[in-house]
């Protein structure tokens, strides 16, 4: 028993080095850069990952803070995007890539009418 506790605590110290060099990485990438910014986030520093990883804010606040900062307004990206074309439109579009698809399947001579 009192071996198996020494091997749980060498893999708790492994596993507790795993993740330190993980949040150092992490925070690595999340350095400020020379305009004081932090270059994965593009906002400036610190940023709420950078702030996260330290503990200084909760998720929640992390969240609450990107509500706040994002607005993000539906009705313009709506009229920013090409009309979703319909169903019977999509379905009466020609499947040439399949029919193509099928014949090479089949191993069918491709069609002349069809070739494009
Ligand atoms: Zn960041």
């Amino acid at each position: 028993m009192i071996s198996e506790l020494g091997q749980e605590r060498a893999d708790a110290l492994r596993r507790v080095a795993e993740l330190g060099g993980l949040l150092a990485d992490l925070e690595a990438l999340h350095e400020p850069d020379g305009d004081g910014e932090c270059p994965a986030c593009a906002a400036p520093a610190p940023c709420l990952t950078t702030l996260l990883l330290r503990g200084d804010i909760s998720s929640e606040q992390a969240f609450g803070a990107l509500r706040d900062a994002e607005v993000i307004d539906l009705a313009r990206a709506e009229r920013d995007c090409p009309p979703v074309p319909s169903l019977s439109e999509l379905l009466a579009q020609p499947t040439r890539g399949m029919d193509r698809f099928f014949d090479a399947l089949l191993g069918l001579p491709p069609r002349a009418d069809r070739a494009s």
